[in-house]
């Protein structure tokens, strides 16, 4: 079976890896000219389904609980587990007990147990979550070791090109994200940070909680820190504007001063693709097979959604509920 990928943003990788694993030729087409600048490439790379339930419904623990070991297995040494730590400053503490109560699987740790966790942040907070299940990884290097692996495997990518264009498959899996001609679906704009400094380490992500503001910083290798990231129903792709990297820097130095003296080398801007309930949507259409709706949630959601695009893909004769009311032509798994 020829099957055309139609984007190489985290849904479409996944896909291309579900699919070609089952036996089809996978050809991938994207409209970039290398696996950067989409929302997958600004993301986080949180693991963290537990952490995310506290505003997420329960399909989303559901589906994103494996995750890690789906990475681990894909991608061996790229996926670290050291869980979460939620920190708050002293004035927030009861935001620590609101996020307790909305969440499941972790543990309150007390300033001798966050200075084991993390030693530099010693002294610097009193009380805090520790979400042990949770684990992370660097979504840019995740991305392109699956490039590899999945061209190794003999998946074709084609870059710069506009798949609406491609003709002759016999299904198409659409993973265009925003670019999608899905009108349910609606952009929440992310800005983040990637910050530089010597002077402090973290294992783990850190999340910190506020009232208006939770923020978190990601650590990556070589000193690098991901500070994000911003919650803004918007589509625009503007550069990040002075109040997010206000928010997102003054995040940073309340985890710990030292981040004052960091180097600022990257800003960035992701436009997360969302359907009204922020649930994902993996719906067949005709020929065509569209994964969409990843929200904040690509990488821990897309492993579940690519194996069940995987399913209506080679399972076509299997019933599956029509995705809503309104269509009942679309089929969702
Ligand atoms: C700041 C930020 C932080 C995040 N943190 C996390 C996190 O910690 N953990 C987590 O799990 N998720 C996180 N997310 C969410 C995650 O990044 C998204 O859910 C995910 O990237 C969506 O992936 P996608 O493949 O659907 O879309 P995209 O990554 O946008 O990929 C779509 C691709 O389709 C391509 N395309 C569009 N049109 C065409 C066309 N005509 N022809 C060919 N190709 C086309 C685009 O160029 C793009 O490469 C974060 C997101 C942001 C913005």
């Amino acid at each position: 079976m020829r099957l055309l990928v139609k984007g190489a943003g985290i849904a479409g990788l996944t896909a291309a890896f579900e699919l070609a694993a089952r036996g089809a030729a996978v050809t991938v087409v994207e409209a970039r000219h290398g696996l950067g600048g989409n929302a997958s490439w600004m993301a986080g790379g949180m693991l963290a389904p537990w952490c995310e339930s506290e505003s997420a419904e329960q399909p989303v623990l559901d589906l994103g609980r494996d995750a890690a070991d789906w990475w681990d297995a894909v991608l061996p040494g790229h996926i670290t587990r050291a869980g979460t730590l939620v920190l708050a400053m002293p004035r927030d503490t009861g935001e620590l007990d609101r996020f307790a109560s909305r969440t499941s699987d972790h543990r309150p740790v007390d300033e001798d147990e966050i200075a084991l966790l993390e030693p530099d942040l010693a002294g610097r907070f009193r009380r805090g979550l520790f979400f042990p299940g949770e684990a992370h990884l660097d979504p840019r290097r995740a991305m392109a070791a699956l490039h590899e692996k999945l061209a190794g495997n003999g998946v074709e990518f084609r870059f710069g090109v506009d798949a609406r264009h491609m003709r002759g498959f016999d299904r198409e899996i659409d993973c265009m994200g925003m670019a999608s001609s899905d009108e349910r679906l609606r952009g929440v704009r992310g800005e983040m940070l990637i910050l530089r400094t010597l002077d402090i380490s973290l294992s783990r992500p850190v999340r910190l909680l506020h009232p208006r503001l939770p923020l978190y910083l990601a650590p990556r290798a070589n000193h690098h820190f991901m500070a994000g990231a911003t919650m803004v129903e918007s589509l625009s792709t503007e550069p990040v504007t002075v109040r997010a990297m206000m928010e997102l820097l003054n995040a940073a130095y309340s985890v710990h001063p030292a981040f004052g003296e960091a180097a600022i080398v990257e800003t960035g801007v992701g436009i997360r693709p969302a359907f009204s309930d922020n649930l994902p949507r993996v719906e067949a259409h005709g020929r065509t097979v569209a994964i969409n709706g990843l929200y904040r949630h690509g990488f821990l959601l897309a492993p579940a959604m690519a194996r069940r695009a995987a399913d209506l893909v080679f399972d076509s004769d299997k019933p599956v509920e029509p995705a809503d009311e309104t269509d009942g032509q679309r089929r969702s798994a």
